[in-house]
């Protein structure tokens, strides 16, 4: 078995979307001062690998504590999307042979971009007709390999989209060196009580 890590590194270098600090590490104890190490790490909720919860979007949508994490575990295939230059659209998934109840990673140019480069204005987002199409095709969840699925002047019609027809949304996966095709995925959001969003350690397992 071949456990593959596919979470954004984080660091207080790391990618940050629209410039906000993504995240920074505060030393509570050092080793040279306390003869041991502690440290105090500030995050945002959509720093990194992280998972979306309904509640992002959706007025009476479901918190992070209350997702069902059996979305986020199991069947998933990564989908090359790579020949997509703007935006992920139905075309690019009619032939990606998606099963009901899978996992879809959408591997798109996005993962050319390294963990701690500057923010990339012109990413590659998911479509609307793209999301309708998933959630058509009976996906458990999303994964996309940027910090958003789609950039604001979007609307968060995708993210609507996905929600309000119970797909779970994964964002900031590093795909780069991941071969397309099917894998067992894990990605399990840190328990935040009535909060939008969870940063999270996610991972494909080969058999
Ligand atoms: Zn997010």
């Amino acid at each position: 078995m071949k456990v593959i890590d596919i979470s954004w590194p984080v660091s207080s270098a790391m990618t940050s979307y629209k410039q906000d600090e993504a995240a920074w590490m505060e030393i509570v104890k050092s080793f040279v001062k306390d003869g041991m190490r502690e440290s105090m790490l500030h995050i945002g909720t959509h720093s990194g690998t992280h998972v979306d919860a309904p509640c992002h979007f959706l007025r009476d949508g479901k918190t992070i504590d209350e997702l069902d994490l059996s979305t986020v575990y199991g069947a998933a295939i990564v989908v090359d999307c790579t020949t997509f230059a703007d935006s992920i659209t139905e075309k690019a998934l009619v032939d990606a042979k998606i099963k009901k109840g899978d996992i879809v990673l959408l591997k798109t140019t996005n993962s050319l971009n390294g963990p701690n480069d500057s923010f990339n204005i012109r990413f590659v987002s998911l479509h609307l007709s793209g999301a309708k199409y998933l959630a058509d095709a009976g996906a458990k969840a999303v994964g996309f390999d940027y910090l958003s699925i789609e950039k604001p002047v979007d609307d968060h019609v995708a993210h609507r989209e996905l929600f309000e027809n119970g797909v779970t949304i994964i964002e900031g996966l590093r795909l780069n060196d991941v071969k397309p095709g099917r894998y067992t995925f894990a990605c399990f959001p840190l328990n935040l009580v009535a909060v939008e969003a969870a940063p999270a350690r996610a991972v494909l397992i080969e058999e």
